[in-house]
């Protein structure tokens, strides 16, 4: 049993849950500690069920939880970069909450969680030390890169090795351009360092799929900017235009309320 539950993915939070057998990780958890508690009970698991948690960057749509998960879970190991790790340590001192669990990732880029491997890759996006991870069971693995601006080599080539990358299709170009963000929010989310637009994820998908890759999860779509019919079909017509039959491709939305939806590999 491989699991994935992508059980909040949107601007205003997300948080993964990956399962197998023995473990239990969440990569991210930013949303409030009592939809965090709702949702593991949902799968009838409690917090004390998680092994580790993987934190990609500071942003609270990524954190939001996490203090009061600490506070609540002195135990659990937290992993993030060395840049968040500081960060997390910091806010936390202010919070008057005791830490000693949180753990900074460092070379070699890779971790075992009983039968689940961790690697973590930077990613270019404006906050400290952003990461995404790939997470490995057996032969199988699930990348989740969201949350950048540009898809590097560096992070093409973890997508490319995984069963499912979990890509973020954040915005419509024109919905952007046309919506109510001020000049400079817009042009922080289209630049370098913000997030990648249906089209940019179009184009990814499209040299995965020319790499023999057909599943995909299309994650943190924008309620403001973008709309997930929308992203799909930006996608599914980058592909036929380039003479792919969609019909091959299983490409989902990961839904930006809370839901049970699981991906098995
Ligand atoms: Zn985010
Ligand atoms: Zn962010």
């Amino acid at each position: 049993m491989f699991n994935l539950y992508p059980l909040f993915s949107s601007s205003s939070g997300n948080m993964y849950l990956i399962e197998t057998e023995d473990t239990n990780i969440l990569v991210d958890i930013g949303v409030t500690y009592k939809k965090v508690k709702d949702a593991l009970n949902t799968l009838n698991k409690d917090t004390s069920d998680i092994d580790a948690i993987f934190i990609t960057h500071e942003h609270s749509d990524h954190i939001k939880g996490l203090n009061m998960f600490i506070k609540n879970n002195p135990t659990i190991p937290i992993y993030a970069s060395k840049g968040t790790s500081a960060y997390l340590k910091n806010s936390l001192i202010n919070s008057k909450i005791e830490f000693n669990n949180i753990i900074e990732l460092c070379e070699p880029k890779f971790i075992n969680i009983k039968d689940l491997n961790i690697t973590y890759f930077n990613i270019s996006h404006d906050a400290i030390d952003p990461v995404g991870y790939k997470i490995s069971h057996g032969d199988k693995s699930i990348t989740i890169a969201t949350d950048l601006g540009t898809i590097t080599n560096d992070v093409y080539s973890y997508l490319e090795e995984s069963s499912l990358p979990v890509i973020e299709s954040n915005y419509d170009k024109n919905m952007l351009l046309a919506g109510k963000y001020p000049f400079e929010v817009k042009r922080r989310i289209s630049g370098p360092y913000g997030h990648l637009s249906n089209e940019d994820s179009g184009q990814v998908i499209l040299k995965l799929a020319q790499n023999g890759i057909r599943n995909f999860l299309l994650s943190h779509v924008s309620e403001n900017n973008n709309v997930p019919d929308l992203a799909k079909e930006t996608i599914c017509s980058t592909l036929s235009l380039a003479g792919f039959n969609v019909n091959e491709f299983n490409i989902n939305i990961a839904s930006k309320d809370f839901s049970t939806e699981v991906y098995e590999l």
